[in-house]
């Protein structure tokens, strides 16, 4: 890693860090350090980036805002790219928009709110970039990804390609994203709505979330997604996991399907509960709950 990592620093205009701790990079304030982490300047910074850690065959993954990510206190072996400076956003006529992966995607739906384009006002809250987005196909409020994307720009392992929303098999909480690819922009396709009326929907947005979301310490949202026709809190709640502890982590009392890092809290503590929920949701209805949550990384440091 030193000859990758003095090569990187040399090439690049963007930041590269070494032995990052991850817990910097989460919601959740938990987990170990990645090998590299590189902050690409800009789309031609990040084919940069991409092509040295290709040829080095290091092994590498992308990061949005970490707010559905649980990484382990072992920390990433390999290199972590950060999308924070690809934040550009094209407005095209007939209510088209194509903005880059790394922009916060509250910031996203604001723009749009402005110039009078709906679609997105219902995720209002959602933290994330719009990369994170896509690959996690976020939604609420009757919202979601798949109603307006229409195209992707990829890149990987042989420079860009653009991909149809329908080659990504949208489905809840989930987008198909080829292997060693990562998401640089998206088209979307939105509708001319009232400014006015978006922003009032984005303020009770915001407003539900600070109340429904309050929960008392760093979280990463639902832990599990909803099984068909079930909701995931009910089953967890059935079960008397809610406020169950392990370390420094906690099933929160006010929201079954959050976990909450309650004070120094370790990655094992969140993995400890995801599966004492899991077996005993198991146990008592017989459904596998399945975490909506990434969880990435190693057990064991370097
Ligand atoms: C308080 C709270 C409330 C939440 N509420 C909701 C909600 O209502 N609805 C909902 O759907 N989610 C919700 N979430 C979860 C989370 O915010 C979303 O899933 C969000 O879209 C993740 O974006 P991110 O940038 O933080 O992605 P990260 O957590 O950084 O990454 C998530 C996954 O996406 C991948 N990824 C990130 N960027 C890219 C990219 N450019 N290309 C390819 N892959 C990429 C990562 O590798 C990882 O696998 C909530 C989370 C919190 C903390």
């Amino acid at each position: 890693m030193p000859l990758l990592f003095d090569t990187l620093r040399g090439t690049l205009r963007g930041a590269v860090r070494e032995n990052e701790p991850m817990s910097a990079h989460t919601t959740w304030r938990v987990g170990g350090p990645a090998d590299l982490f590189i902050v690409p300047a800009d789309r031609e910074d990040l084919g940069t980036a991409l092509d040295l850690l290709n040829q080095a065959n290091c092994p590498w993954m992308v990061v949005g805002r970490g707010s559905n990510l649980l990484v382990k206190d072992g920390g990433i072996r390999g290199a972590v790219l950060c999308l924070g400076s690809l934040d550009r956003v094209t407005f095209l006529p007939e209510a088209k928009v194509v903005a880059e992966a790394g922009i916060p995607l509250m910031r996203l739906i604001r723009l749009c709110a402005e110039k009078g384009l709906g679609g997105l006002e219902a995720m209002a809250g959602i933290p994330g970039t719009l990369g994170g987005a896509v690959a996690m196909n976020a939604g609420a409020g009757g919202q979601e990804l798949s109603d307006v994307v229409e195209a992707i720009t990829l890149t990987g392992l042989a420079g860009e390609q653009t991909l149809p929303a329908a080659e990504l098999d949208f489905a809840y909480r989930r987008c198909r994203l080829p292997e060693r690819s990562l998401v640089v922009d998206a088209a979307l396709q939105l509708r001319p709505d009232d400014p006015e009326a978006l922003g009032a929907v984005i303020a009770e947005r915001i407003t539900h979330r600070r109340q429904a979301h309050r929960v008392g310490g760093p979280n990463a949202g639902s832990v599990f997604k909803n099984p068909p026709g079930g909701q995931a809190w009910r089953l967890i709640d059935a079960v008397g996991m809610r406020g169950a502890v392990s370390g420094g982590a906690r099933v929160s009392e006010q929201h079954a399907n959050f976990i909450v890092n309650a004070g120094g809290a370790k990655a094992k503590d969140i993995l400890d509960l995801i599966a004492r929920i899991r077996d005993a949701v198991r146990k008592d209805s017989g459904i596998d709950l399945e975490p909506e949550v990434r969880i990435v990384g190693c057990d064991q440091p370097r």
